[in-house]
């Protein structure tokens, strides 16, 4: 005789289908099948289905969209950026915003949220004034997979075992860890560099998610360069204005920190890159030392303990940072 009861034989089965269909560590072969429309939960962690989650609100937006391919991974993988905005793909004078997610290929939450702001924003339009404003206002430009391949393997390296986040050629260093032969020798970095100079962004933010809870905020630049450098943290650098770059940091914490209830929203605070740690060769220093882009890093989420496979997590991470980065991609800082 069993020593389950019939109904708990079902039960147990269920529960793991379930759990190892919101999980991030599924090594299936046969392609998912994420259904129609795919589900963000679904898709996130998950390289392919990012891929059809894309193709897929390109074909239901084509007036709001533009999908393009800015170049390959290691591994072959298509790198997509899709632009929403009123008149997708022209050359408007609005201010050209960009955010990305998945730099780290573990930190898949990242890509989950930008998925969420890319799918949230569309369907709001045009009722909704703030994504009215954004998508008629913006050419807001969304790159969920910045390293689809660790994506795909939950590596926050890609498959050369680089960095992304340390081959950028701003202060690269060849004592720093996992940083590439030389500065934009991995395909994902480069075809990222030229995306950023093609579209002359004005700001962005790079989602992360970080190891303990006392690393989420979001950090400006810079990261390689201590923040006693007067030279770098006053006045203007390319028409930045420093003080800007941090009102607007700190803008987008206090609006995080004053919503209630986020778990461990005591520590999520603005600073500069280096005052967390000095790191080089990041996507954000070369983007403001080369092309004058103000990009900042977000933490979203941080705990030893914490599982990217939890969709619901990854609900609860939206739902806290959606006011935040609306008011960040609305603020157009003049730097
Ligand atoms: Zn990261």
């Amino acid at each position: 005789m069993s020593r389950f009861p019939k109904s708990l034989k079902l039960f147990i089965p269920a529960v793991l289908l379930i759990l190892s269909a919101l999980s991030c560590d599924n090594d299936t072969t046969e392609p998912p099948d994420y259904g129609d429309p795919p589900e963000i939960s679904k898709t996130f962690c998950d390289a392919e289905g990012i891929e059809v989650y894309l193709a897929y609100i390109a074909e239901t937006y084509p007036a709001l969209t533009d999908l393009r391919e800015i170049g390959r991974s290691v591994d072959g993988r298509t790198l997509y950026v899709i632009e929403i905005s009123d008149n997708p793909g022209t050359d408007e004078e609005e201010p050209a915003v960009f955010i990305g997610g998945g730099i780290h290929g573990h930190e898949q939450v990242s890509a989950g949220t930008a998925m969420h702001l890319l799918e949230d924003l569309l369907e709001a339009y045009p009722d909704n004034p703030e994504a009215a404003d954004i998508i008629d206002n913006y050419k807001l430009n969304i790159m969920p997979a910045i390293n689809p391949d660790g994506l795909d393997d939950g590596n926050r390296y890609n498959s050369n075992g680089v960095d992304i986040n340390r081959n950028f050629g701003f202060h690269w260093s060849e004592s720093e860890n996992y940083n590439g032969e030389e500065a934009f020798d991995q395909p994902e970095s480069a075809a990222l560099r030229d995306d950023i100079i093609e579209e002359g962004y004005s700001s962005g933010l790079i989602l992360h998610t970080a190891s303990f809870q006392s690393g989420i905020g979001i950090y400006g630049p810079w990261d390689s360069i201590p923040s006693d450098d007067e030279d770098f943290y006053t006045g203007n650098m390319d028409g930045a204005s420093y003080a800007v770059i941090e009102s607007t940091g700190e803008a987008y914490s206090e609006t995080l920190t004053a919503t209630a209830g986020y778990p461990y929203s005591m520590h999520f605070h603005y600073e500069a890159g280096a005052d967390w740690y000095i790191l080089y060769g990041s996507v954000n220093d070369w983007a403001l030392g080369v092309t004058g882009s103000v990009l900042y890093s977000v933490e979203l989420y941080g705990d030893q303990y914490f599982t990217t496979g939890d969709a619901v997590l990854l609900e609860e991470i939206w739902d806290r940072h959606k006011q935040s980065m609306l008011d960040f991609i609305r603020s157009n800082p003049e730097w």
